[in-house]
Order: structure tokens, then sequence, then C-alpha cells
């Protein structure tokens, strides 16, 4: 009994050693490649979910869109294989306590640089620029960022889009803030909201899904300039610095315009060129 006692401690101390192992522990440090130069068993990454041709979860379990392809050619330069990747869905209000708490090692989810948001977080890039927009229904008669005030308009909380609209582009509108802007597209389908507003990018995608087709138009305003940056935890400018890298090779490389033909070509979203590193456009 005594030895079957043993036995069954030594084989538990055994599974969670080979679990630690395969894990990288349970603080999500090694699990990450935190403090490492990379290349250990998994990486984190945060990413959305919901955003077509950006960052996409696939009904089959599959992820795709620029963002993607930019972490998996970043992960590749960190020393990280595809299938070593852990996609971890970090929404824009999480990002920020998503890497202080070391959930994820980086994350490329649309991630505007901001002077707010470098207080908290460090920030490799930019590798897009996109611009703030509004989707409105075909017919709409919505053209100007003046014309939401006591409108209904839907963003999603701890965006600068939602942030923008509140300061300066129309704090007179009626905005409703999701969770994710998956959540907004269908409030505009059924006329609950006038309007959808966030970087165009993001739009363009959405408004191209074969369900969407024919209904909606992009106002193409121009609103802002969001600066994509990839997000790293605060101190962090051993990984900034490899990362920048990185994306400085996927442009030379033409790995940049590639991703960009894949994802964006299907919504015929017009991007801006590969900007280059440390250039904030205000
Ligand atoms: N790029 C903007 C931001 O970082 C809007 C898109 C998003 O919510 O991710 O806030």
């Amino acid at each position: 009994m005594k030895l079957r006692k043993v036995t069954a401690a030594a084989a538990t101390a055994l599974v969670l050693s080979l679990t630690a192992t395969a894990c990288g522990g349970d603080d999500g440090n090694d699990e990450s490649g935190s403090g490492s130069s990379g290349g250990g068993d998994k990486i984190k990454i945060g990413i959305k979910y919901d955003q077509p041709g950006l960052g996409l979860k696939e009904p089959s379990g599959d992820f795709s869109g620029f963002d993607v392809d930019v972490a998996t050619y970043v992960a590749k330069e960190l020393g990280y294989e595809p299938d070593q990747i852990e996609w971890v869905e970090t929404k824009s209000a999480d990002r920020e306590n998503a890497l202080a708490r070391g959930d994820v090692k980086f994350i490329a989810a649309t991630y505007s640089i901001t002077d707010e948001r470098k207080e908290k977080v460090d920030f490799a890039g930019p590798y897009l620029l996109a611009h703030q927009d509004l989707l409105v229904k075909k017919d709409s008669d919505i053209t100007e960022a003046t014309d939401l005030n006591n409108k209904k308009l839907c963003s999603v909380a701890g965006s600068t889009s939602a942030q923008n609209i509140k300061d300066e582009l129309a704090p007179d509108a009626q905005l409703r803030e999701n969770g994710t802007y998956s959540e907004c597209i269908a409030g505009l389908q059924s006329g609950a909201v006038d309007a959808l507003t966030t970087d165009d990018s993001i739009l363009a995608g959405f408004a191209a899904q074969d369900q969407y087709q024919g209904q909606f138009k992009l106002t193409g305003l121009k609103l802002s300039n969001e600066n994509y940056g990839v997000g790293v935890k605060k101190g962090d400018t051993e990984t900034v610095n490899k990362i920048n890298e990185a994306l400085e090779k996927m442009v030379s490389d033409g790995a940049w315009e590639t991703a960009v033909k894949d994802n964006f070509g299907p919504a015929e979203y017009k991007n801006e060129p590969a900007p280059k590193i440390g250039d904030i456009v205000s």
C-alpha cells in the first residue's frame, strides 16, 4: 500500500515535471519566451479573433489575417515555428492588461501606438498605417463625422475609435461601446445603430464578408491616423528591438507586400505603403 502511494506520488511528480517542460511553467514566462532570447517551447501571441482580413479565428479553428501573418513572421524571427504559436484573443480593452500580466509575449491586434498607451506598454513598429472611418448602410445620408451627432453610433470599448468620437469627432453622438466590432456590425445590420466607427482596414474586411455584400459603404473620411504597433510588455526593450528588426526584414524581403495582397486584396482595401520603423504619423 505504502509502495503504491509512493509510486503514485512519483508518477504525479513526473507528470507535473513533464507538463512544466511542455508548457513552460505556469507563470506564462517560459511559455511566452519572456526573459530569454526566444526559441522556447511555445510563444503566446495576442490577436483579434473577429476581424476579417486582420485577425480572425475561422470556423475550422485556423487563424487568418494581416496581423496573424505579421505575428507569424515575427515569431519565426524570434525562433518559433508556426506550430509553436499559441494564439490568445486580446480584445481592444484587454490589451494593456494582457501584456502587463505576461499573458502574451506580444500583441499584433490592430493596436495603434498612442502616447497614453506608451505609458503602460512598449511598441515595436509601426507596421501599418490605417485611418478611422465610418461604415454605414448603403442608403445612409451620413457623410461627415458631424452627421453623427444625435445619431446612434457603435464602436468598441478601449479603442482609439471610441475615444476620438468622445473627444472631438462627434461628442454628441449616442455612442454604444461594445466589446468587439462583430457585435457592432450586427447592430448596424439590424438598424439598432446608424453607423459603426473604427479603422478603415477593419471596416473594409467586414463589408467584404459574403453575408454583408452590397449592404454597407465606407465614407472614406480618414478621420485619424492609426499607426499599428506590436505591443510588448513595458521595459522589454530586447524584444522590441528584435521585433523591429523582424518587421524591417518582412518589408525588405517582400513578405509584408505578400501579406497585404493576401489579406487586403479580397476586401479591395487600399492600404498605405509600409511605414518606416519609428515613423509615427500624427
Ligand atoms: N486601431 C484602433 C485601436 O487600437 C482601433 C482598432 C481596435 O480597437 O483594435 O484602438
